[in-house]
């Protein structure tokens, strides 16, 4: 027997940045905690057709599923706040969408007819939706952008036909928006709520609930004044007010009823969920007992978001040892330029220092300095991706006297290194056989991406953190390091203490004598969740919290 699937789709009103991702993650995670199964799904209104080669300045980080789709960072609160993994599937943007329909129509698929938005785009978002029926009780739909804008009503339009198509009493249209504080006159302001929810209505959708973002909780009186202009009962208009925390969320949604007002409006009955593991991770993220400080070396630095599982996955380590995480961005590109002794004064007092992904040659140098420090100053080091490979350049050049070590991905800039330790790979085996890349390809074409398998070396930090010998982690980069070089490093003594189960890719390296150096080649902040933190994240974060703490000790007389 198949699930019988229920729709739930999240539309925002007023603006952006009112937390419609957040929100439908949280209600999502609610549902699980009352026994229902969930899938999730962005719809995404930009032209972008790859949002893998959208810049993280602009954009923020590009997340990766483990079927190497690449997508929107909304996809991580989802898998973060759920556990339920995303595909292809999960993130459509408009782009992809004409793309799709602009291929049938060279191929004839449409016999020539005349190809319009509706149907043809509205039928192509309705078959996108359609890719979750049956797969859990509940499919939450979300529609990026604001509803009035030019660029999402084909969207809207869609998931009216959708409705049509599949039963209104199936579906269930959730709205966000926001009320202001108005400070001269100290009142709180519904009208942007009640016109958001007109501007719905003329796209022939009914708000069946309201959500109201604010900075305080919506006074009463504004809640009834929202019910009865929008013709909602009072149970379905859900105060929604800032949070100190994202992860206080799931709870605060329970509490203002939206859960409930869901069941109600599908007429189901289920057990009160159990939130305790939340309201702890809320509590001891608001309130830790103690807290650590990271250095994060990067070159995205004045951008949050860039970093966004990054960030997330560094406080859920911190939260599995009860600790708060102080996130301290040091800009790889001032580091270049440091002496030994403005290096040693910004690192000083922090608990661990943490090389990101990146592309590009710009600060490479700068991070090489923070590894070098790191290794010579025994402060636990974690390298990800780029911050691996730096590693590996950085021990070639520094401890195995290979001067001139580097990787070719920055030949343009640099000229092609003596001591190439990273370069590209243009072939590797596979369970699916032989892949192939070179640097002809479409830009992003020739990347490494999704879940690959990694064996781990008995004794070694890696499979201790993962207490395992089999994982699998997800990529994305173009580089790997060269094996030509892996006797010379290792006889230096840096440590392969994770490979490809073919042993031909190099995915985990680590230094002995330090009290904890390791890099990986691959992406695990993709997998981090707060009640269950990622291995490496929370092995990191305690070697940093002990690294702290042992510095902070008077030294002995
Ligand atoms: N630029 C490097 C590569 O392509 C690293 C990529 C990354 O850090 N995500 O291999």
């Amino acid at each position: 027997m198949t699930t019988q699937t229920r729709y739930i789709f999240v539309t925002g009103g007023v603006m952006s940045s009112l937390g419609k991702g957040l929100t439908a993650a949280s209600l999502a995670a609610v549902l699980q905690a009352r026994g229902f199964s969930v899938t999730l799904q962005k719809l995404d209104p930009y032209l972008n057709v790859d949002p893998g080669t959208m810049s993280p300045f602009q954009h923020g980080e590009v997340y990766v599923t483990d079927d190497g789709t690449e997508t929107d960072l909304d996809l991580g609160h989802y898998e973060r706040f759920t556990g339920v993994q995303g595909d292809e599937h999960t993130n459509y943007t408009t782009g992809q969408i004409y793309q799709k329909i602009l291929s049938k129509e060279r191929r004839g698929d449409y016999l020539g007819a005349t190809v319009q938005v509706v149907p043809h785009v509205t039928n192509e978002i309705k078959d996108c939706i359609r890719q979750h029926e049956g797969k859990a009780d509940f499919a939450l739909v979300e529609i990026g952008g604001t509803v009035g804008d030019i660029e999402s009503d084909a969207f809207i339009e869609g998931i009216r036909q959708f409705a049509m198509e599949e039963g209104w009493k199936n579906c269930l249209f959730m709205h966000l928006t926001y009320a202001p504080y108005i400070k001269c006159v100290g009142e709180v302001k519904t009208k942007p709520t009640q016109h958001a929810v007109q501007t719905l209505l003329q796209r022939g959708l009914r708000a069946d609930i309201v959500v109201v973002r604010s900075d305080d909780d919506l006074p009463e009186n504004e809640r009834r004044k929202i019910a009865m202009f929008t013709g909602l009962d009072e149970k379905c208009v859900i105060s929604c007010p800032d949070s100190d925390s994202i992860y206080r969320v799931p709870v605060n949604l329970h509490e203002h009823g939206l859960d409930e007002a869901v069941l109600s409006h599908f007429k189901l009955e289920a057990p009160q969920p159990d939130l305790t593991n939340w309201k702890e991770v809320g509590d001891t993220y608001v309130n830790p007992p103690q807290t650590v400080r990271i250095s994060v070396v990067g070159k995205y630095v004045q951008l949050g978001d860039a970093y966004k599982s990054l960030n997330e996955s560094l406080v859920h380590g911190g939260l599995a040892h009860r600790t708060g995480v102080e996130i301290d961005f040091v800009d790889s590109e001032a580091l270049e330029n440091y002496t030994d002794e403005e290096i040693a004064l910004r690192f000083e007092g922090t608990g661990g220092i943490l090389v990101p992904g990146a592309f590009g040659s710009r600060g490479t140098e700068g991070k090489i300095k923070a590894v070098k420090y790191a290794r010579e100053h025994k402060i636990p080091y974690f390298g990800i991706c780029m911050g691996m490979q730096l590693a590996c350049v950085e021990f070639a050049r520094h401890v195995a006297g290979l001067e001139g070590a580097g990787s070719t991905e920055f030949n343009e800039d640099f000229g092609v290194p003596a001591h190439p330790i990273i370069g590209l790979m243009t072939e590797w085996q596979t369970e699916k056989g032989s892949e192939v890349r070179d640097e002809t390809t479409d830009l992003g074409g020739t990347m490494r991406l999704g879940a690959y398998p990694c064996t781990l070396k008995e004794g070694y930090l890696a499979r201790e953190a993962y207490e395992q010998e089999n994982i699998s982690e997800r990529h994305r980069h173009r580089y790997e390091f060269n094996n030509t070089y892996r006797d010379q490093l290792s006889d230096a003594g840096l440590t392969f203490s994770g490979l490809s189960p073919d042993g031909t890719l190099v995915e985990i390296v680590e230094i002995k004598d330090h009290p904890w150096f390791v890099a990986v080649q691959f992406h695990p902040e993709f997998k981090s969740q707060p009640h269950k933190a990622h291995p490496l994240f929370a092995k990191f974060v305690e070697a940093s919290i002990q690294h702290q703490a042992e510095k902070a000790q008077p030294k002995a007389a």
